[in-house]
């Protein structure tokens, strides 16, 4: 078990013109136990970031330390680190009990008889010792990925690395080993990373998620501060699913004006705003949209475009205007295509950006 701290991480690749700078001075802190889900778009640098934590990657500035010892410029096999990728990598001549062993046959100084007995140990609390004798050809992904992680498992490392480790399986067997990887985890209170670019898995395993975007460092916190106060535009819209709807507004005093309507923000939440912030974008979750009766203060009419139910809820396509959002509204709720309705945004859940930078300014 150990803490691991990334301090001013920089990874850049090729030189001069063709430079990419893949991770941009990432800091982040895990507790030890602690799992912790790296997690953004494509390229955003995720598998680099853990790639540096791994050693199979040289780091360009900046520091790993492993309960508060650098590991930058150690080899990957000394920094008791174990990694579980996206595609098994098995040794495919080997059966699912070589593979789980070669590791401590290599590295440690255990007798035979006791790899044995950690591999059985932890093929039985991983439900797979009926598998032992197979190999990787007769199994399939999901028992495939068992194996992979009993192998990282045995070595009882500091640390795991999971990089994408679910993503050639099923949905439904998905769903089902996150809930067994947490399991697992909550367990053995392994310190991991796991890097997914998937919002949904992000926000339903970790303990503390760190969203990426362009090889920065956007946010880091648990899953319901990102998405109930995300820092910026970015990870407003990448956290949450249907995402966030944007709206352009220019705010004079206390108004904020949008192409097809004027929102009335309290002189409280006005003041709080800098008054030279004058261009934003008006942040509203689908789910945070009311519909209402009939026009009132801060109601907006809105025609409905497409409905997607659900079944506990339906998304509704809305237009207002040319502006398009998404509202998600109670399954029992029967709205069509055509109709109009009138809708509001309850003002203690709409989030304002600086329309510039992208901040969260409210
Ligand atoms: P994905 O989800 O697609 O795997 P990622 O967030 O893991 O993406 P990285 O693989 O870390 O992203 O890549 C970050 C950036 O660094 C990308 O622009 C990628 O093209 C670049 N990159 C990664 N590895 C190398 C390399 N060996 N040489 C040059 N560029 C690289």
């Amino acid at each position: 078990m150990a803490a691991l701290d990334i301090d001013g991480l920089v990874k850049r690749f090729g030189t001069g013109g063709d430079e990419i700078v893949a991770v941009d001075d990432v800091d982040v802190s895990i507790d030890d136990g602690d799992f912790l889900v790296l997690v953004g778009p494509s390229g955003c640098g995720k598998s680099t970031t853990l790639r540096c934590i791994a050693g199979l990657e040289e780091v360009t500035e900046g520091d790993i330390r492993l309960d508060g010892e650098s590991i930058v410029g150690r080899k990957p096999m000394d920094r008791d680190i174990a990694m579980v990728f996206q595609n098994y990598a098995l040794y495919p001549h080997m059966t699912a009990r070589e593979n789980m062993s070669f590791g401590l046959k290599m590295t440690s100084d255990l007798s035979k008889g006791e790899i044995e007995e950690i591999v059985e140990d932890t093929a039985r609390m991983m439900g797979i010792e009926d598998l032992l004798e197979k190999k990787p050809r007769e199994l399939s992904g999901g028992q495939q990925q068992r194996v992979a992680l009993g192998r990282a498992i045995v070595r009882d490392p500091a640390v795991f690395l999971m990089d994408e480790p679910l993503s050639n399986l099923d949905a439904k067997l998905r769903t089902t080993m996150r809930t067994e990887l947490q399991n697992l985890q909550q367990k053995l209170e392994t310190t991991t990373v796991y890097v997914t670019h998937d919002q949904t898995e992000a926000m339903t395993m970790g303990d503390r998620i760190a969203i990426l975007n362009g090889g920065k460092l956007q946010q880091i916190g648990t899953p319901l501060e990102c998405y109930h106060q995300p820092t910026n535009q970015f990870v407003a819209g990448f956290i949450g699913a249907p995402s966030m709807n944007f709206l352009e507004v220019t705010r004079e005093g206390t108004r904020l004006d949008h192409a097809e309507f004027s929102y009335r923000l309290s002189e409280a939440t006005a003041e709080r705003i800098d008054s030279e912030t004058t261009e934003l974008v008006l942040g509203i979750r689908p789910e945070d949209i009311e519909l209402v009766d009939g026009e009132e203060p801060n109601a907006f009419r809105a025609t409905v475009d497409v409905t997607e139910p659900m079944g506990d809820s339906t998304h509704v396509s809305l237009s207002i205007g040319d502006q398009q959002c998404t509202a998600t509204v109670d399954g029992d709720v029967i709205v069509s295509p055509g109709e109009e309705l009138w809708l509001t945004f309850p003002e203690d859940r709409i989030h304002l950006f600086d329309a510039e930078s992208g901040v969260a300014v409210k």
